[in-house]
C-alpha cells in the first residue's frame, strides 16, 4: 500500500513524538509528502454565536494561543528532523471538523493519529482518534500508546 500525502495530528503530549515517528517513516518509505497539523478548538464557533450571552465567556483562541501552538509545532517538527513538512494549525469548532477539513483540502490518504491523548485514557480508542475514523475520507492509523 502506497500513500501520497500523509497527514499527521499532534498534539502536544508525551507521545506526539512517538506517533510523528510513525507517519514520518510511512511517509519516507512511500515518498509520499508529509503534512503536519494541529487543531485549536474555537469556543465561539461551536456554541453557535450565542456565546456573548453568557455571563462568563469561556477562554477564546487568541492570537497568542495560536502562536504558541505554532512553535511547538514547529519544535516538534524539528525533531523529527524533516524540513519538507507542511505545518498547519487550524482554528475549527472541533479537532475532528479541523483535521478532516484539512485532510479532505489538502487530499492526504492517510491520517496518522496516537490511539489516546489527553482524552481517552479510558476508553479503547481515544474520543480524537474514535471521530476521525467514522468521518475519514481516507486511511487512518491510530498508532497504539
Ligand atoms: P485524544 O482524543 O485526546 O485521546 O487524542 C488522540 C489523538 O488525537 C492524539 O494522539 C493526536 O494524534 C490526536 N489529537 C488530539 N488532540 C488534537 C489536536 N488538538 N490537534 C490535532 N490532533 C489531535
Amino acid at each position: 500500500m502506497s500513500y501520497q500525502h500523509v497527514l499527521f495530528a499532534a498534539d502536544f503530549s508525551d507521545e506526539a513524538l512517538k506517533v510523528g515517528e510513525r507517519a514520518k517513516d510511512i511517509a519516507e518509505k512511500c515518498g509520499a509528502r508529509f503534512s503536519i497539523i494541529h487543531v485549536v478548538e474555537d469556543m465561539s464557533i461551536s456554541l453557535g454565536g450565542g456565546y456573548e450571552l453568557l455571563p462568563v465567556l469561556p477562554e477564546l483562541p487568541d492570537e497568542t494561543l495560536l502562536r504558541e501552538s505554532r512553535e511547538a509545532l514547529g519544535a516538534l517538527a524539528e525533531k523529527l528532523g524533516r524540513t519538507a513538512i507542511n505545518l498547519w494549525v487550524v482554528n475549527a469548532p472541533s479537532t475532528k471538523e479541523g483535521i478532516l477539513g484539512a485532510a479532505k483540502e489538502h487530499g492526504a490518504d492517510l491520517i496518522v493519529v496516537g490511539s489516546h491523548g489527553r482524552h481517552g485514557l479510558a476508553l479503547l480508542l481515544g474520543s480524537t482518534a474514535n471521530a476521525v475514523l467514522h468521518g475519514a475520507p481516507c486511511d487512518v492509523l491510530a498508532v497504539r500508546i
